[in-house]
């Protein structure tokens, strides 16, 4: 017998005909032969609903009672879904997070899952019932206040669960068919990907691919958890996201995937003295901001002065901040003046096949020349190249690398319902 673990998101759960159809999705699953444990999102638009009210009632909610007010929307789902579940005839049992043994420390709204002890799950699968689990939502034991995992935290509630569980898989249902090679809405003759590793999806998901959270992403590597990314409204096999083994031979595409993303700005230290240590105290500072920071270029001294430049790229939500605290430092550091550029996107190329190839790069940069695209900044990583340019290029620059490099199917993907909050 198997144990699978299933994650349905909050456009599957998002009102009684949803929870009743993922309610016999459950039930055939375990009719199969299955021991079954679902991890449940809240129901639709149920946690931005729940934010907006709190920030009617007060301008700082407190992390304490935003972790209150947050879990009970999963509550609701786990509820509803047990229910549904019981009145096709199976016994079914919901928990929220801190019952089913998720233990976290004690960051209020992005808490780090610390263990997991699911004894009282366990028990419920071993007399036979279907299990229903809370996602996002954890318990902290030196406070013993209920924590909140961060926003889309349910993938790794499910993730978390699987791996301790040891479930053969963990099942992630979703709107869309599974991982495709580019985002659809995009690039409408993205192909769905059959199989991806670990460290692919983990070098998508953080350049843009916004369909599997990164933390579970990141977790599933971890713990060696494979996942199955499909869609709760067809029956499709979806994307298998896989862990291979040391030494074993797999089949890698030299590009899996095409990401892009429009969240980042970039900043840029102009006339910095070319002296050593001056990049040590901007990024010091910088990390002292606690600000995050993607790519980093420093330019060759200008002509006939000791001077150079020093560009980075950052989330958008972090840019004030940062040039905040590197005014705050201007005198100190030597600089002539900031800019700050809003406009830029990031384009990035993805593919462990990229390791045993050269030539990638040579092949990108044609395609987007050829597409008329000014590159502004370059980085790469082992299985990826990501580039920085002109936001309002992006999208057909995606479009034109996707096709570049072979991706194009020859139909265009299906786009299901969903709101992609
Ligand atoms: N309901 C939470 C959110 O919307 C968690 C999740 O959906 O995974 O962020
Ligand atoms: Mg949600």
């Amino acid at each position: 017998m198997s144990l699978i673990v299933q994650k349905f998101g909050g456009s599957s759960v998002a009102d009684a005909e949803s929870i009743k159809r993922v309610a016999r999705r459950i039930v055939e699953a375990r009719e199969a032969g299955n021991d079954v444990v679902v991890v449940v999102s809240a129901m639709g638009d149920t946690t931005d609903e729940l934010v907006d009210l709190a920030n009617e009632v007060s301008s700082v909610p407190a992390p304490r009672e935003m972790d209150m007010l947050l879990t009970a929307g999963e509550r609701i789902s786990m509820a509803l879904v047990a229910m549904a579940v019981r009145s096709l005839g199976h016994d079914a049992r919901s928990f929220t997070g801190s019952q089913a043994g998720m233990i976290t420390d004690d960051q209020h709204g992005s808490a780090r899952i610390v263990d997991v002890t699911p004894g009282r799950l366990k028990d419920a699968v071993s007399e036979g019932a279907i299990v229903i689990v809370a996602g996002f939502q954890g318990f902290n034991k030196d406070t013993g206040d209920i924590t909140t995992l961060g926003r889309g935290g349910s993938d790794t509630s499910a993730v978390a669960l699987a791996a301790a569980l040891e479930a053969d898989v963990c099942e992630i249902y979703t709107d869309v068919d599974g991982v495709f090679t580019a985002d659809p809405r995009v690039v409408p003759l993205a192909s769905k990907i059959h199989r991806i590793t670990s460290e692919e999806m983990l070098e998508l998901a953080a350049n843009g691919a916004k369909v599997l959270n990164i933390r579970a992403t990141e977790y599933a590597r971890r713990h060696g958890v494979t996942l199955h990314v499909r869609s709760s409204f067809t029956h499709d096999e979806g994307t298998i996201v896989y862990n291979p083994t040391e030494g074993q031979q797999v089949e890698e595409p030299i590009i899996t995937g095409v990401a892009g993303d429009l969240s980042e700005a970039k900043i840029t230290v102009v006339g910095v003295p070319d002296v050593p240590g001056k990049a040590a105290q901007i990024f010091t500072i910088v990390a002292n901001a606690d600000i995050n920071i993607d790519m980093i270029v420093q330019n060759v001294s200008h002509k006939g002065e000791s001077k150079t430049d020093i560009s980075f790229t950052l989330p958008k939500s972090e840019g004030e901040r940062a040039l905040d605290a590197l005014r705050a430092s201007a005198a100190d550091i030597g600089f002539a003046e900031l800019s700050y550029d809003d406009q830029i996107g990031k384009l990035s190329v993805v593919g462990a096949g990229m390791r045993t190839n050269s030539g990638v790069s040579a092949q990108l940069f044609t395609a987007l020349f050829e597409a008329g695209v000014n590159i502004d900044m370059i980085s790469t990583s082992e299985i990826r190249i990501s580039v920085i340019l002109r936001a309002d290029q992006l999208n057909d620059a995606m479009r034109r690398i996707h096709s570049a490099f072979g991706l194009d199917s020859d139909i265009e993907a299906v786009v299901h319902a969903g709101t992609g909050r």
